[in-house]
């Protein structure tokens, strides 16, 4: 299978074989489309990724997608948030802390297991256009180059967005990701020699000494076995991430004597979603579409729901020009988009705290259990309003402020668009409120 069809002539084409590559093609290929997915990667090593290796339940089930036994190393019921000098904040959710080869192993197979063809060690790197539509790919495998043509286009490169980035400027879709709207990671697995983890809470840390615009990690694999990293917008990083990791985290005493497995750097975009992602021919997922939870870094459930809806939205579509492929926009904004652009606008406010500013808003919030839905849609309700009232002044003031950063992205986004012809409209009051924002 691992070899290109001589006609190369496709139902679709997907670039990249990361979770969302995998997952549309399988899902396409399951329906009796013919898929081509490539990857740059060698085919035993798709899958393999630096990440924090925790992929988050909610919502998952409606999509039938549960990951693989053999895949998943431990299951916590939590996500817990430190900030110094407070008790912790606990998002009660099932979080699955995955062997990341495997499960992307798992998936590549579905997808070749269900028909597509996969190439691997294939580069792609340019789009090829008729008009204002995308017909295929250009890539290179070894030294010759390759076309490749396809009805629909599918980028999902991750955040080296292959396609996307190489279409003309003017279209919506090509849109960059600025460098300011990129994190950058440092990560280690650690087999743990003289300690032992509690495997319950995945917990993420946000300590201005330690990294004064991120955070960092510590998520339990097994309990003698960590993911352990820190991140920040790249802008604002002046320092060495990996010194930092030494010189503040591993000198925490569950750390004597462990092992390093892994290590290495990522990077991940931290924006709102793309506004369109979407062109005649054409659709990008995953990070190649910015679709990842910009506060906390969460990209594998996106990429996962994403990867879904592209698949959906291409089963339905009688033609695939920008009008009928619409409805991937629309969908993949109700269900992630919105929440993305509120977190990215609370994240930039959040990040523009000093210490004494963020103190009052956690201190709300502080000690209490809430549901990762409820963090996750921004429910604030009337109960913590009364909690930030008792408090104090300052409370009060963080909440409130809080909730007219929410009131603001919702009037935006609810009124996303349900065809492109008045997303232009839609797209400079966008524009307009990131930039007073930024
Ligand atoms: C350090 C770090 C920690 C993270 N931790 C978490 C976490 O704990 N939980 C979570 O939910 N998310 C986490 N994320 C985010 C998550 O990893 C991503 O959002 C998710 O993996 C995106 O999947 P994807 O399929 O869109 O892209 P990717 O997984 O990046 O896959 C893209 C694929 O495209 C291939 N490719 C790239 N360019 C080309 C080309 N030109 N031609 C052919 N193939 C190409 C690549 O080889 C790769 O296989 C983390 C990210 C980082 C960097």
């Amino acid at each position: 299978m691992l070899q290109i069809g001589r006609k190369r002539l496709y139902d679709v084409v997907v670039v990249g074989a990361g979770i969302s590559g995998c997952i549309v093609s399988y899902l396409l290929a399951k329906k009796g489309f013919k898929v081509c997915l490539i990857d740059v990667k060698r085919a035993e090593d798709v899958g393999d990724k630096v990440c924090g290796d925790a992929l988050i339940g909610r919502g998952l089930d409606l999509l039938g997608f549960e990951p693989p036994s053999d895949a998943i190393m431990n299951v916590a019921s939590a996500l817990r948030f430190h900030a110094s000098g407070m008790a912790p904040i606990t998002l009660k959710t099932r979080v699955f802390l995955l062997d990341r080869l495997r499960f992307g192993q798992y998936f590549l197979h579905k997808a070749i297991d269900n028909g597509s063809i996969f190439v691997d060690k294939c580069r792609a790197f340019a789009p090829i256009l008729k008009g204002d539509k995308i017909i295929g790919i250009k890539a290179r495998i070894d030294n010759s180059q390759v076309e490749l043509f396809a009805k629909v286009t599918i980028d999902a490169s991750g955040i080296n967005c292959a396609i996307r980035r190489n279409l003309p400027k003017d279209w919506w879709v090509s849109k960059p990701i600025g460098r300011n709207n990129l994190a950058l990671c440092y990560r280690e697995i650690r087999k743990l020699k003289e300690s032992k983890v509690n495997t319950e809470y995945c917990d993420v840390f946000y300590d201005r000494k330690v990294v004064p615009k991120g955070y960092y990690w510590i998520f339990p694999k097994l309990d003698d076995l960590v993911n352990v990293g820190l991140g920040a917008r790249m802008t604002t990083i002046n320092y060495d991430l990996k010194e930092g990791l030494y010189k503040h985290i591993l000198t925490n005493p569950i750390f004597n004597e462990s092992e390093i497995l892994a290590s290495g750097f990522g990077m991940l975009p931290i924006s709102p979603p793309l506004s369109c992602s979407t062109a005649s021919g054409f659709i990008a997922i995953g990070d190649a579409a910015k679709q990842v939870n910009p506060f906390i870094g969460e990209g594998i459930r996106p990429s996962i729901i994403s990867a879904y809806i592209a698949a959906e939205t291409i089963t339905k579509s009688k033609d695939f020009d920008q009008d009928h492929l619409w409805s991937y926009n629309v969908d993949f904004m109700k269900k992630l988009g919105i929440r993305h652009a509120m977190f990215a606008a609370f994240g930039s406010f959040f990040e523009r705290l000093n210490y004494e500013e963020i103190k009052p808003l956690l201190s709300v919030y502080e000690g209490g259990t809430y549901k990762f839905g409820d963090f996750e849609d921004f429910n604030i309700g009337l109960l913590l309003t009364l909690k930030a009232f008792l408090k104090g002044f300052k409370q009060l003031k963080s909440i409130q402020k809080e909730t007219s950063i929410i009131k603001s992205v919702l009037s935006i986004y609810k009124d996303y668009p349900d065809s492109p012809k008045t997303f232009l409209e839609w797209m400079h009051k966008a524009e307009r409120f990131w930039k007073d924002y930024s």
